[in-house]
């Protein structure tokens, strides 16, 4: 059996080449919520751990005139206690706030919720219905990729050898803009989302949406952006008959799994359902917001 190694370095560039170097199999370790647990069950088998909470570039959230960098190594608990990223992105913060609990949120990051590539993890349809834009760096320098291209099938990223997810971007928010995130869960708490919707909008000053964009997780391999269903609110007031073409363009995309949580019948109905929901409570934000 091989020797786990295990690696805190403090640079990007470091992390980037250990990682590019490794013999076998090398994975990044943000809060380890995710990789310690498939670990323990023998799921991954790395040779080389990297962890990259010791990077300070990692480790923070940086606002700019472009809007928020968000290191890809902040804890979820650390997103809700920023009042400007909140007030700005409460569907996204909203999202990543259900993820485990007080325990796991002081260790759950963006990046690691991303790049497990679960089709159900709850930060990744806020994040895409946000337009956010993952930054990754690699032996080839670093790249820019919109969230909704990184998982490319459960626990699947396109990722290459040595590269890693260094930051989330997300843009200053618009005038009369906001967004919103809801899950179910068959529990109240702590439990996997049956479906997942993010819903990002902007009104204009008579409340007409328009723009829109809508995100379903958990009723498909990954997590992905509807055009259609954001098509369906833009030019609306999100009027009833708006809101039945989203809730059909909703379900309509899902190619959900039948498991113990939730049948296709049942997921695909929910999605339209929680759209509609998700859709009121991201149009009341972004009509109170300046
Ligand atoms: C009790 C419990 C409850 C949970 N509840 C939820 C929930 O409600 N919703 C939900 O979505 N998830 C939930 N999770 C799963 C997990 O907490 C989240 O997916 C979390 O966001 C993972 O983040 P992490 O930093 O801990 O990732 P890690 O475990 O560190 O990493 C996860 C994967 O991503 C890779 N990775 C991490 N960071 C990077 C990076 N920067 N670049 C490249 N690859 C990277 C790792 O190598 C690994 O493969 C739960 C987990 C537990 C144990």
């Amino acid at each position: 059996m091989l020797a786990l190694r295990f690696e805190a370095p403090n640079s990007i560039d470091e992390a980037v080449v250990l990682l590019s170097k490794a013999d076998g199999e090398a994975r990044v370790l943000g809060g380890g919520t995710d990789l310690v647990v498939q670990m323990r069950s023998g799921v991954v088998k790395p040779g080389l751990v990297v962890d990259v909470k010791r990077i300070p570039e990692m480790a923070k959230i940086v606002r700019d005139a472009g809007g928020f960098r968000i290191g890809a190594a902040v804890p979820c608990a650390a997103l809700g206690e920023h009042a400007e990223l909140k007030a700005a992105w409460p569907g996204v913060i909203e999202a990543a706030r259900l993820i485990g609990s007080t325990q796991i949120q002081g260790r759950a990051t963006l990046g690691g919720n991303l790049c497990n590539a679960s089709p159900a993890a709850d930060s990744v349809p806020a994040m895409i219905a946000a337009g956010a834009i993952c930054v990754i760096a690699g032996p080839k320098g670093r790249r820019e990729l919109p969230v909704e291209a990184l998982a490319t099938a459960p626990g699947k990223t396109s990722l290459a050898r040595g590269e890693l997810v260094i930051e989330v971007r997300l843009a200053a928010q618009a005038a009369r803009s906001s967004d919103a995130y809801l899950r179910f869960i068959p529990r109240t708490d702590m439990d996997i989302a049956v479906v997942g919707v993010g819903i990002s909008l902007t009104l204009d000053a008579k409340g007409v949406c328009t723009a829109a964009r809508v995100a379903l997780g958990a009723v498909a391999p990954r997590a992905m952006l509807v055009a259609e269903a954001g098509a369906a609110l833009v030019g609306t007031s999100l009027d009833a008959a708006a809101l039945d073409r989203l809730a059909k363009a909703a379900s309509a995309a899902c190619r959900p799994i039948d498991d113990k949580r939730g049948t296709i019948e049942y997921r695909t109905k929910v999605a339209g359902v929680l759209a509609r929901r998700t859709a009121l409570i991201a149009r009341d934000r972004a009509g109170s917001s300046r």
